[in-house]
């Protein structure tokens, strides 16, 4: 892994209230169906996965934004679009944390802002100090998970904190009073479109506060290559499956009346992204 220390000259991406805050940019979990994949081109880096920028001075830069007047209707933002922000080098530069803490201090002296986590690592479970110091409905975390069987993540989430820890991660958090909810994103035709069923069953027995699910894209950035090489190593079944759901155009049709018949059957909330 190639990591490199950065200074970044802003911190939040994004316009008119809506912004993205990237603690890191690259992440190690090399998702086969991450949308971030782009970003090693963009960055002239090598195969994602493989290398992490780290914005070391982005909570200074963070709280000098948040100061400007520029600043004072209702803010969301999101953490993080091209990062795991809890991912293993947080344990030792604490960027992600340092960055809640500012938000949570604006949030706590009257901003309007609504913070947003989303992350695959049960490393989250060492801030929830700072998640708790927030206004009531001011944050929310969600685990990114898209099945709740480990060995079927092992093929397309390999280098990530497998499922089960994340689901043992929410329900912690969701003792502890923190807003909870698991994105689904993407459901994989076949291999984990088979087990929505169980994962829902999972996030009702934990009442999650919310569910947020997405089709596979497959046209943005690399993700259709490094999916269907996961694929692939699924077996030809797999493969069939999967050229089949791209081309039927009632496919996503089907799927989204299917999630939100059996997310109210459980009396959760979901919304679907496509
Ligand atoms: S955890 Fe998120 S950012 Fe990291 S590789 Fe997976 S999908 Fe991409």
């Amino acid at each position: 892994m190639r990591i490199s220390e950065v200074a970044c000259k802003s911190a939040l991406t994004g316009e008119k209230g809506s912004y993205r805050l990237n603690p890191y940019v690259g992440c190690p979990h090399r998702c086969a169906y991450c949308y971030a994949s782009y970003m090693s081109r963009w960055k002239g880096e090598g195969s994602w996965g493989t290398w992490v920028h780290v914005k070391v001075n982005v909570p200074e830069v963070l709280k000098k934004e948040l100061s400007r007047p520029s600043f004072f209707g209702e803010t969301s933002v999101f953490i993080s679009t091209v990062c795991d922000p809890y991912q293993p080098l947080e344990r030792r530069y604490r960027l992600t944390r340092r960055c809640l803490e500012v938000l949570s201090e604006a949030a706590s002296s009257g901003m309007p802002l609504r913070v947003m986590v989303a992350t695959k690592s049960d490393l989250a479970l060492r801030d929830i100090d700072v998640f708790r110091t927030f206004p009531e409905g001011a944050f929310g975390l969600a685990f990114s998970i898209t099945t709740h069987r480990d060995d079927v993540a092992a093929y397309v989430e390999h280098f990530a904190p497998r499922p089960s820890r994340r689901i043992e991660a929410a329900r912690i958090l969701k003792d502890a009073g923190v807003r909870v909810g698991f994105f689904i994103c993407p459901v994989l035709p076949y291999v984990t479109e088979r087990d929505l069923g169980g994962l829902l069953d999972i996030a009702g027995e934990l009442k999650l506060d919310f569910l947020s699910f997405d089709r596979l894209n497959y046209l943005r950035g690399h993700v259709g290559g490094r999916a269907f090489q996961a694929y692939r190593s699924l077996g030809q079944e797999a493969l069939r499956r999967l050229e089949q759901a791209r081309d039927d155009p009632r496919y996503e049709r089907r799927l989204k009346e299917r999630i939100l018949r059996e997310a109210a059957r459980r009396e959760l909330t979901a919304e679907c992204h496509f």
